[in-house]
């Protein structure tokens, strides 16, 4: 069998993994990439192995693992998709609203001329995505299924988002059976509605996440810290602008904000999700309730993910309107990392008023506006516009949708088989380099930190 890394090696977006065996070739995940536009330029060349790919197996739904599937449709893909039912479910949020965006996207660009390709077009069209939709199969979790002849795979809870998933593949070879498991986006166990991930697995070879392999990430006051940001900053008469992935963060962030007013750790703010994804991913997670963590709560926390809890905001109008609002209060908004999204609006207003705050609860990439104003930026340019930073910028890693170093060495280090090699790819350079030292220190397996394009014969 050989590994080929095609993206998120020594990166954090587009990831895509080449798997080859006896003649036949799939794909670990085929997400978007994301930041600068050097990086992003990659999405519109057309993969080489675009027709020698057979199938494509997705860890799970957010866009840097799924997000390039409708361009894979555009240029003439056919094959089956394979997910879980909850990945199903949110792919078809989530695609057609990238598709959307892109086609605005190229809109905008062919209208203000702001763009080098004349005409501008969209990466892939709604058309597309619907496309793309039909290609999938579903497979459900802890369940071997053969893709390809002499390849089986199976999904495990991963703990990252709803629907994430650990994959399996189990091929053989030299008549001995093998495993290569892959970590895709790795939870840490600390979330309040997800399952935990599965562990003490057996496996020949890992492909492992390293989004925090290089630091440890406290979780144990994240709920205080963000109770202190909500009451300073609405106690003052501002608003607390968090920018949240629609998926994931933002349900999580909404189970704490209830946990916290249920124990009266935060005033009663109105809390605002601006955002149609948010909103509509926020009823995917509720329509299944099989795989959130429920029986052990006290609190009904499906309360949390409905209104009244919170207010939705949907319309364009609605948004316009909040962002306007000078009422003390929480708006969650996407997009995470400031790239895009209602979130620049809320910026537009709120940014040069000290008493309001931005509240980053994820991870900032490299390249991005949220990383930019995260590192202290006085000003921002948004919309054209230069914007003066007063607002008060807060931010609490602990509820990050991915584990940390420990987090990571712990479930490397749960596996009951003794693994041959370790593949270290999802992860910015530095982090990928600190968490290939320690497992160096903790396996005796081979550890790669793969560059994008190496291929890897698996012994
Ligand atoms: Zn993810």
């Amino acid at each position: 069998m050989k590994l080929k890394f095609l993206g998120a090696a020594r990166t954090v977006t587009g990831s895509q993994t080449l798997v080859s065996h006896n003649g036949h070739s799939f794909l670990v995940d085929c997400g978007i990439f994301q930041g600068p536009k050097a990086i992003r330029e990659l999405n519109w060349q057309v993969p080489e192995h675009l027709n020698k790919v057979e199938a494509i197996v997705l860890t799970h739904a957010h866009l840097d693992h799924s997000g390039l599937l409708p361009r894979w449709v555009k240029l003439g893909w056919e094959g089956k998709v394979y997910c879980t039912p909850a990945t199903f479910d949110l792919l078809q949020i989530l695609l057609i609203d990238a598709a959307k965006l892109q086609e605005e996207d190229a809109r905008f660009a062919n209208k203000t001329k702001y763009s080098n390709h004349k005409p501008a077009l969209p990466l892939y069209e709604e058309k597309d995505a619907l496309r793309a939709l039909s290609c999938l199969e579903t497979i459900e979790y802890d369940e071997w299924a053969e893709i390809q002849p002499g390849v089986s795979i199976q999904f495990l809870r991963a703990g990252h988002i709803l629907g994430s998933a650990i994959l399996q593949v189990a091929y053989t070879q030299e008549e001995e059976s093998r495993i290569v498991t892959f970590s895709g986006d790795l939870g840490g166990g600390h979330s309040e509605i997800i399952k935990q991930p599965s562990s003490s697995l057996e496996s020949t070879h890992l492909v492992v996440e390293s989004t925090y392999g290089d630091r440890i990430v406290d979780t144990s006051h994240r709920d205080l810290d963000l109770a202190s940001a909500v009451n300073k900053v609405c106690r003052r008469g501002g608003t607390l602008v968090v920018p949240a992935f629609a998926l994931g963060r933002t349900q999580d962030l909404l189970v704490s904000l209830y946990q916290l007013k249920a124990s009266k750790l935060i005033d009663d703010f109105p809390i605002y999700l601006d955002s149609p994804m948010a909103n509509s991913v926020t009823k995917v997670y509720l329509s299944n309730q099989s795989e959130l963590l429920l029986e052990h709560q006290d609190l009904d926390f499906l309360k949390a993910l409905s209104p009244p809890f919170f207010t939705p905001v949907v319309s364009t109008d609605d948004s316009m309107i909040l962002c306007m609002s000078r009422e003390p209060k929480v708006v969650i908004s996407a997009s995470g990392m400031l790239q895009g999204g209602r979130v620049l609006r809320h910026l537009v207003h709120k940014l040069r008023d000290e008493n309001n705050g931005v509240l980053f609860v994820g991870f900032q990439g490299e390249g991005t506006k949220g990383r930019v104003l995260l590192e202290g930026a006085k000003t921002m340019r948004i919309y054209h516009e230069e914007i003066d930073v007063e607002a008060e910028i807060f931010n609490i890693a602990g509820y990050s949708a991915h584990g940390d170093q420990s987090d990571i060495l712990g479930w490397v280090g749960s596996f009951r088989s003794e693994l041959k090699s370790i593949f270290i790819n999802h992860g910015e350079v530095e982090a990928g380099q600190v968490l290939a030292e320690k497992l160096r220190g903790l396996s005796s397996a081979s550890i790669f930190t793969p560059v994008m394009g190496e291929e890897f014969k698996l012994s």
